[in-house]
């Protein structure tokens, strides 16, 4: 079930940059290392009263050069209408109703989206009747807000909130393996879902699977069932921010939450770059199983060993990833096509297995014996007793003397350790620590 989409959308200057930063919070991906200039950021996943949510600051995306404002705001606005579930839509509230403003309100009556409208920069209370003249924009809701302060965004969240749409049933059953092809514009995506559908062993269903704003593509392969995540996003083309690289990251996290199993496409020819990174560090982080997937090897110049030296960078530039195999494809000669789909049903079985509670302590009690944690000023780490809580990803909780007492590059040992006795190829895996009492 993919998260709904908030959008902010107005003229430059109103706060929507300092706003998206307030209800971003402090939340910040833990593959982002450096957090740049503010605008770096324009997605982030938020959350009011346990509802959790993407949220977007469209003035953040660059679209290239463009001689007008306007056309700038335009674009904005479109793909508001298009990726959002509610849309806000912020005017300086100390300015009053500006013809720009009027613009905005103009193309988002277009849609049958429920719009927002934040009256920024009412720092001071005593102002916040002089809003009413944004109601002349035509929209049911003005919230008077000041994104300084934090003041009315209380307010403004609880009406969001109840316009996000009904939580949905996810309409695939435990059998099925829910795949989505991830990564930037153009590094093949469209056409490794034409020729993994094109396989000759392929049975796709004649009716297409389809969930309020995705359209899936479920299949049969050697008697497994799959699903294909939001190919029609992938296909679709044309857009004018299809070409914004920034935007790809909102597709992909979409997706990513509804999928098992995450094929991260890179650009063989043009070699891996920043946004892949983040991208996967996406799949990583929701618990995603992963497999890297080198397109377009058809068009790279080779020798012995070019396909190991991509490896390593791979391995070099995703350290955090290092259980997800990797593949060299050609979308367009087929090469190695067929061993995608036989790949990801392992990797799956994998995000789902269960160990039993006596080996994995077995296991873990063994690792410990081998390689002790070091002591901390006396006090050493002890697991007093493990068991698997969860699949997809596997979830361990670890009954612990001291969880302040683990350090990272131990729970790293612990984690190799039961990698090397089970394998999860493919899938990130989560410890959790529990202080016994
Ligand atoms: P954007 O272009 O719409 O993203 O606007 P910014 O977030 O960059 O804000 C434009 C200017 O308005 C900055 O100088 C902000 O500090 C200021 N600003 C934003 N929100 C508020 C607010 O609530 N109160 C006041 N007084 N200033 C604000
Ligand atoms: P998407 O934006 O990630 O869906 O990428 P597309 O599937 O639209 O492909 C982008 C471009 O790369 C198109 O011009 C394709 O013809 C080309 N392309 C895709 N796969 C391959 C491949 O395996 N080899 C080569 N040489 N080109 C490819």
């Amino acid at each position: 079930m993919s998260l709904p989409v908030v959008a902010i959308v107005g003229r430059p200057n109103v706060g929507k940059s300092t706003m998206f930063n307030r209800l971003a919070g402090e939340r910040i991906a833990i593959v982002e290392d450096k957090p740049g200039i503010t605008r770096d950021r324009i997605y982030s996943r938020s959350e009011w009263n346990g509802r959790e949510f993407h949220l977007i600051d469209t003035g953040g995306l660059d679209f290239g050069e463009q001689d007008e404002i306007l056309d700038h705001i335009k674009n904005q606005v479109e793909l508001a209408i298009e990726e959002a579930d509610v849309i806000l839509f912020v005017v300086d509230g100390r300015d009053g109703v500006t013809s720009a403003d009027e613009e905005v309100a103009r193309l988002l009556y277009r849609s049958n989206k429920p719009v927002i409208v934040a009256a920024n920069k009412i720092d001071n209370i005593k102002h916040k009747d002089e809003v009413y003249e944004f109601y002349q924009l035509g929209f049911e809701h003005v919230i008077p807000i000041s994104s300084i302060h934090g003041t009315g965004t209380g307010d403004m969240l609880d009406v969001l909130v109840s316009h996000f749409p009904d939580k949905e049933e996810e309409a695939y059953d435990e059998d099925t393996i829910r795949v989505s092809l991830i990564g930037r514009p153009n590094v093949g995506k469209s056409s490794l879902v034409n020729a993994i559908l094109g396989e000759q062993r392929v049975i796709v269903s004649p009716v297409a699977g389809t969930t309020r704003d995705a359209i899936d593509t479920p299949f049969e392969y050697e008697g497994q069932k799959y699903v294909l995540v939001d190919t029609a996003g992938i296909r679709k083309r044309g857009k004018v921010y299809e070409s914004i690289e920034k935007y790809s990251v909102l597709r992909a996290l979409k997706s990513i939450e509804r999928s098992d199993v995450c094929l991260v496409v890179i650009d063989g020819e043009q070699g891996i770059a920043e946004q892949d990174k983040k991208i996967a560090g996406y799949a990583h982080e929701a618990g995603c199983a992963a497999i890297f997937v080198v397109n377009k090897w058809d068009a790279v110049e080779k020798d012995d060993k070019t396909l190991d030296r991509f490896k390593q960078k791979i391995r070099d530039h995703f350290q955090f990833m290092e259980y997800a195999p990797i593949l060299f494809v050609s979308a367009k000669t087929k090469q190695r096509i067929h061993q995608i789909l036989p790949l990801v049903s392992e990797v799956a079985e994998q995000h789902a297995m269960r160990i039993s509670t006596s080996v994995l302590n077995q296991v873990l009690h063994d690792a410990m014996l081998r390689t002790p944690p070091p002591s901390d000023r006396g006090r050493r780490f002890r697991v007093q007793y493990s068991t698997q809580v969860s699949v997809k990803p596997p979830t361990f909780v670890l009954f612990v003397n001291d969880p302040e007492l683990a350090h990272f590059s131990y729970l790293r040992y612990l984690e190799n350790q039961l990698r090397n006795s089970f394998s999860f190829k493919g899938t990130p895996m989560r410890i959790v620590l529990r202080k016994k009492n």
